[in-house]
């Protein structure tokens, strides 16, 4: 579902001809050294693919050209190991259509104090060389990610690592199929959005289809599926009564395993690797798909409830992004809260559809009435999450700008068992408090839909809204909501003025 291992990072490193040969043979050297070192990092996943030096306009317009139009190339890190006058970049820069990171490093960590002479100094330059680098990516107005740091230190590579997953996130957002299987809930308004628009800006496609669509594809089920389907069941959860073999609802679990495998068939087919339905939509499908969903999500697949499209994305691209790290990640809502005169905190859930990778052990596989859309039953995955620092993002469309709102928070374990809760939850506590957070989060106008990750951090969605133009609002421990307010004005005009949709 997730295959990163064609991709590449290039590493692109600055200087000039002045130099001469020799410097320019340890300039090669030195950076051959540094890429080397990044490659096998562990904290960076992707390829980090050397490029030979570039010291003139053209050898720098050539390989922005290269990286532009070699489809596993999915991002740029650029390091002036000396200085290389930056009207030189000027041509290059302004094709270039993949991320950037500016890694302002040096080749040596320490000054050699006894050694050091003006031949060293005109080699280890990227102190200035950086900075003319610099200034022509701000002249152009040129959004990039810069780290700064000697390349050795994890704290580089962590953040390098992170940025280059933010890089796969972009480029799987670039060639997204999602398949919206009925349309938006009822005149439910946050769900909706200007799909033209999302194509232009994020280059994901988001097309209808019907519930008639996937059953073509349940009708092909065979009874062989269907049956080792129904094993994986029974051998991964915990079985209610009603489920197992005998049970009363048993034929149920036949009817969600068909309709599990119809969906993964009819995304499969179709390239889909996000989608979303809705209760209301359901035509002939027996139940709302709920274990479908989740162990769809489980497997990477975005999805979004209720017609919720741009969540669907967000929860494929996020899930690529986390791709190997520790943490789960799921589509979430904001169900329910729990105030008490000391702390308050939010119990995230849905009807059904909340993805089992963030499950604190093995889930129970229950049958419950859903109480809304009169179809029958619907089995689903339940489960507590654990507890620990995570992430709600929320993308939302402003009418001129989609705003990614981001809220810092705190899983905790709940207080006590839920044993009449027949959905998988999360309980959080929310930065800096609920009553400030929930404060921003309604005045950004943040959806009740979110994407809920303990894999990445708030430093993963800014560069991912920096790539892609978009506003972004982080509440976090330090959010004040006058500022907040004042924040939210000034975007109001830099996106009216400077980065309006055409
Ligand atoms: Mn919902």
């Amino acid at each position: 579902m997730i295959d990163i291992s064609k991709k590449e990072i290039w590493f692109l490193t600055g200087s000039q001809d002045l130099y001469g040969e020799e410097t320019l043979k340890q300039v090669a050297a030195d950076s051959q050294e540094v890429v080397k070192g990044l490659d096998a990092s562990k904290h960076i996943p992707i390829k980090i693919v050397y490029k030979p030096t570039v010291k003139s306009p053209s050898e720098i317009l050539q390989v922005c050209q290269d990286a532009n139009s070699n489809p596993n190339c999915i991002g740029v890190i650029t390091w002036m190991h000396t200085f290389s006058p930056a009207k030189m970049w000027i041509g290059g820069l302004n094709i270039l259509n993949k991320p950037l990171c500016h890694l302002h490093t040096q080749f040596n960590a320490e000054i050699p104090w006894e050694d050091i002479d003006m031949d060293y100094m005109n080699l280890h330059q990227s102190a200035h060389g950086d900075r003319e680098f610099g200034f022509i990516m701000s002249r152009l107005r040129k959004k990039r990610k810069v780290i700064v740091g000697h390349w050795k230190t994890e704290r580089v590579q962590q953040r390098l690592g992170m940025w280059t997953r933010v890089a796969l996130g972009w480029d799987e957002i670039q060639n997204l199929k999602v398949a919206r299987i009925g349309d938006n809930m009822r005149e439910v308004a946050v769900t909706e959005g200007d799909k033209v628009e999302a194509q232009m800006r994020f280059g994901m496609s988001v097309n209808a289809y019907d519930s008639s669509d996937v059953i073509a594809h349940m009708d092909k089920v065979t009874d062989d599926e269907l049956e080792a389907l129904i094993k994986v069941y029974e051998e991964s959860y915990n079985l209610s009564d009603r489920l197992k073999e005998g049970g009363e609802q048993r034929q149920s679990l036949y009817d969600a395993a068909k309709i599990e495998l119809g969906l993964r068939s009819f995304l499969d087919a179709g390239g889909f690797k996000a989608f979303t339905d809705t209760f209301e939509n359901l035509g002939e499908l027996k139940q709302l798909p709920g274990i479908a969903t989740q162990r769809l999500m489980a497997d990477g697949y975005g999805f979004g409830g209720e017609g919720d499209w741009k969540t669907a994305a967000m929860t494929r691209v996020m899930k690529v992004m986390a791709y190997g790290l520790e943490g789960g990640t799921s589509f979430m809502e904001d169900y329910t809260y729990h105030f008490t005169p000391e702390k308050s905190y939010v119990l995230g859930s849905h009807m059904l559809e909340i993805c089992p990778t963030i499950s604190d052990g093995k889930p129970s596989c229950e049958i419950h009435p859903l109480g809304i859309g009169g179809k029958e039953d619907p089995v689903r995955l339940v489960f507590n999450s654990p507890a620990g620092p995570a992430i709600n993002a929320s993308l939302v469309d402003m009418g001129n700008r989609f705003r990614l709102i981001v809220n810092e928070v705190e899983a905790v374990k709940p207080m006590a068992d839920l044993p009449k809760l027949p959905v998988a939850r999360v309980l959080w506590d929310c930065k800096p408090d609920l009553d400030i957070a929930a404060t921003a989060w309604i005045l950004a106008g943040g959806a009740h839909h979110t994407v809920y990750t303990q894999a990445l951090t708030t430093e993963c969605m800014e560069d991912f809204a920096d790539i892609a133009g978009i506003e972004l609002l982080v509440i976090d421990q330090n959010t004040n909501i006058r500022q907040f307010k004042d924040t939210m004005n000034a975007n109001e005009a830099y996106y009216h003025i400077f980065n309006r949709r055409n």
